[in-house]
């Protein structure tokens, strides 16, 4: 079977002591809303992958805090090839930037960005692995 890997961020502001989540509507997808994720390029760890993908997707730079697991599942091609897919999930804080200032160019990609209260993103999320990752930023933040 064909192998892609990914990262991506739970990338976490805190508001009046509420912990928020920045989550995106991917284009050509109704109501599925997902973690900032993309490919490793080569020579990149996967947390340079996700603070990466986290600025590209969501206009905010994240710092590292910490690696959460890894997230795994296996889609199909247009074409029918299947691929199994592990995508590496890391928990940072937000630094500077507005959620939803991305680039002309990815809007081809990200049709919508939102905060999302942290402790509600294990049930908004679309993805069953990305809940659970959602639910460990929860719980090291209550930490
Ligand atoms: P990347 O963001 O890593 O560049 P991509 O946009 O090319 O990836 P995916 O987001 O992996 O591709 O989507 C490929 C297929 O897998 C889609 O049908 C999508 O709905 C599905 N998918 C995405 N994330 C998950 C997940 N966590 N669990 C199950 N299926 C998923």
């Amino acid at each position: 079977m064909l192998r892609e890997f990914s990262a991506g961020g739970v990338l976490v502001r805190v508001v009046r002591g509420r912990p928020m989540v920045a989550a995106i509507r991917p284009q050509g997808k109704r109501d599925t809303w997902a973690l900032p994720k993309g490919n490793i390029d080569e020579g990149e760890t996967p947390a340079e992958t996700a603070v990466r993908e986290v600025r590209e997707e969501t206009g905010v730079e994240g710092r590292l805090v910490e690696k959460l697991g890894d997230v795994k599942y296996v889609y199909t091609r247009r074409g029918g090839e299947r691929v199994f897919k592990v995508v590496s999930f890391f928990l940072l804080r937000a630094g500077r930037g507005r959620l939803g200032e991305i680039d002309e160019a990815m809007r081809v990609e990200v049709a919508e960005a939102r905060w999302l209260p942290l402790e509600e993103a294990p049930r908004l999320l679309s993805y069953g692995g990305e809940r659970e990752m959602a639910a460990k930023a929860w719980e090291k933040m209550q930490a």
